[in-house]
């Protein structure tokens, strides 16, 4: 098994255990704030204005403005610990970028406003074969090759020059200049963000899974809802 494909695997494992301990977490903060006496689950159907719904109505509530809020400070502290970093111009970014979309698909999310395919579209170029693509970071692709079903599409910028430069670089678009922007993208080690992503990755895990769970309680609650007006 190639390294990278043991850092995936790690990754997986760690973020199954990393996305338990939030859902006991959450749930523990859940049954915190369940009114005393109340018989039933946070997912019941509950009569309007009964202590089940005002339950619920709490919890929707302690996501929006307690949890949501740790979320978005805690991914402020993450881009800040980013700021100890900087890029060693490996130019692996630039000269391989993937999508789920080919270049049709983002040229018109692009002209229907979607500002990261507009930026996108405005500095890549696809490979002409996926052949060309390995050439540049070849465990990626093989393990993307044996790991996702879905078809990846591969693009590198042209404005990059023979010496591995950016030969626009005080006019490089934003996603040029927040790139990694995320410590859960997978970063060959050449690159200067790497150790950022070791570090973060654990936090930026433990976010996500949160963003996750909560999101599943809301659906589920909101359902209810739904369930009570039909
Ligand atoms: S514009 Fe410059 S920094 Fe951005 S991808 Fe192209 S070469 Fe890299
Ligand atoms: S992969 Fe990392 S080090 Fe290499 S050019 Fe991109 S940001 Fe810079």
């Amino acid at each position: 098994m190639n390294a990278l494909n043991s850092t995936v695997n790690n990754m997986k494992k760690m973020y199954r255990e990393i996305f338990m301990k939030s859902s006991d977490a959450i749930k523990e903060r859940v049954d915190a704030i369940k009114p005393e006496g109340l018989e039933g689950d946070i997912f019941d159907v509950y009569e309007p204005e009964s202590k089940g719904q005002m339950w619920q109505s709490a919890v929707l509530d302690m996501f929006e403005n307690d949890i949501s809020h740790e979320i978005f400070r805690k991914w402020k502290e993450i881009l800040k610990l980013r700021e100890n970093y900087s890029c060693k111009g490996c130019a692996t970014c630039c000269n391989l970028a993937c999508s789920e979309f080919s270049y049709e698909e983002l040229k018109k999310k692009a002209q229907n406003g979607d500002k990261f395919a507009s930026q996108f579209v405005g500095i890549f170029v696809p490979y002409e074969s996926r052949e060309e693509a390995r050439k540049v970071y070849p465990e990626y692709i093989d393990l993307l090759d044996k790991s996702v079903d879905d078809e990846v599409y591969f693009y590198h910028c042209p404005k990059l020059n023979d010496c591995k430069r950016c030969s626009d670089y005080e006019n490089r678009p934003k996603i040029c200049r927040d790139f990694p922007d995320n410590p859960l993208n997978i970063l060959p080690e050449s690159c200067g963000y790497y150790e950022w992503r070791k570090t973060a990755e654990p936090v930026a895990m433990m976010l996500h899974s949160m963003v996750e769970i909560i999101g599943y309680y809301k659906q589920k609650i909101l359902l209810t809802e739904d369930k009570k007006v039909r």
